[in-house]
């Protein structure tokens, strides 16, 4: 029976930013509870492809050679076409030294890795089937929240409380952060076949006038096919039926003909909105907002958990000096978004542009896609907007000694 606890801190959400918050945290003898809703880490389409980005900061806190222990591809290039012809291919490999691929890991891969490695601290634990209700506010500061587990609520009180909750984050709604801005311009409906011989370590993108699809490597032998379409789309496939999805799969690539023959109903796909979103403040007195829950990506460059996870890292380090001094205040807090929202910014301005070369916002101007791609490849200008995407230019801005 789930009874009231208390903790040092309590992160809601055993995502990629939650997990490796936690254990970084646990790793400095911080007392950490993860509250996560699902009864275990089994969820696909959720950030399987890690750019060079994430092996740099895994490598810049020392879990990269652990990570290197679980199944996982590695990635050295991207494959753009028009139609069938191969229009343009950008190396992944040589895009920086100290990481020259990115990573196939699915979710559950990665965030078992993370909590073997958590289990190590006793002072880590994580209760799954945890959902957060509601956060505590005490004479103006959050001092806890409220959970249900096995239909029973039960409080958790702790000095600070994360939102790692993620893009629908209950946190960030009951602790009433703002945001900023938020929009959404495109839906990609994802899928999986099984994959012909040859696609083990390249990433794909189909484009004509008429369509925009993804098509890259699963471990171990599948491949991940996704549609880009405007915003909404998949809801009108739905009210059209299954035969108008399938007469669109049948007209793109060979590779997704033999799953668009067997589809019976709408259950084999998962739809991620490409929402952009950024909350004005992360802090308040006991609170902060990490990963999706402070800032979303859109899906372009693949770079989601690295954002996240880039966050994630920065709080461990503010935290750790907040338990030192004991100080939980806005002002401490605050720090994380001092050192890290400039590059969200920064980053979600890159992807807007990488957006434009594929007129992914403009449906309508979609077959101008093949020279917005040549032009952009041609004047370096598609090199640098993967090398400013894939790859961090500077190491993370970590003071303490945060690594494992
Ligand atoms: C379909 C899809 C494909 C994607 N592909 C990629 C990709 O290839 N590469 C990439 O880098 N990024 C990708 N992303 C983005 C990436 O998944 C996210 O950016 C990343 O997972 C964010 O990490 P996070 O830990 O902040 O949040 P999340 O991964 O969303 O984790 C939040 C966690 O909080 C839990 N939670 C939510 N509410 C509660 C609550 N009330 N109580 C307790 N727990 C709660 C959730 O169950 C979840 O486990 C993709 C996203 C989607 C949806």
């Amino acid at each position: 029976m789930p009874s009231n606890q208390s903790t040092d801190i309590c992160i809601v959400g055993g995502g990629p930013a939650g997990m490796v918050l936690g254990l970084l945290l646990a790793s400095r003898g911080i007392k950490v509870t993860v509250l996560e809703s699902h009864k275990n880490f089994d969820r696909e389409y959720r950030g399987e492809v890690l750019m060079p980005r994430f092996i740099q900061m895994m490598k810049q806190v020392g879990l990269f050679d652990h990570l290197m222990k679980y199944p996982h591809l590695k990635l050295k290039n991207f494959e753009l076409f028009w139609k069938d012809q191969p229009l343009v291919t950008v190396s992944i490999a040589n895009l920086s030294n100290d990481a020259p691929f990115a990573l196939w890991m699915p979710q559950p891969i990665l965030l078992n890795a993370l909590w073997d490695k958590a289990k190590a601290y006793p002072n880590f634990q994580i209760l799954f089937g945890a959902m957060v209700r509601d956060v505590i506010r005490e004479n103006g500061k959050i001092v806890g929240v409220i959970v249900e587990q096995e239909g029973e609520k039960f409080e958790i009180r702790s000095s600070v409380v994360v939102g790692a909750d993620g893009r629908s984050s209950i946190v960030r709604k009951s602790a009433d952060f703002e945001f900023e801005y938020e929009s959404y311009d495109f839906d990609v409906i994802w899928f999986t076949v099984k994959h012909p011989v040859g696609y083990e370590n390249t990433v794909r993108a189909f484009f004509s006038s008429r369509h925009r699809y993804l098509v890259l490597p699963k471990y171990p032998d599948s491949v991940q096919c996704g549609l880009i379409v405007p915003k909404g789309d998949f809801l009108r496939f739905r009210q059209r039926g299954i035969e108008a999805i399938r007469s669109e799969l049948l007209d793109g690539h060979p590779v997704m003909h033999e799953f668009a023959r067997g589809l019976k109903d709408f259950n084999d796909f998962n739809v991620l909105q490409a929402r952009v979103s950024y909350v004005r403040k992360w802090a308040q007195d006991g609170c902060l907002l990490v990963g999706d829950a402070a800032h979303t990506c859109s899906p372009a460059g693949a770079i989601g958990v690295s954002v996240a996870v880039a966050t994630a890292i920065v709080a461990a380090d503010v935290l750790v000096k907040a338990f030192a001094k004991k100080d939980f205040s806005e002002n401490v807090l605050s720090e994380v978004q001092e050192k890290r929202g400039q590059d969200v910014k920064r980053i979600q301005h890159i992807q807007s542009q990488f957006t434009s070369v594929f007129f992914l916002r403009y449906p309508h101007l979609q077959w101008l896609s093949k020279f917005g791609i040549m032009l952009a490849a041609k004047t370096g200008l598609l090199r640098r907007l993967q090398r400013e995407l894939m790859v961090m230019q500077k190491p993370l801005p970590i003071e303490s000694e945060i690594s494992l």
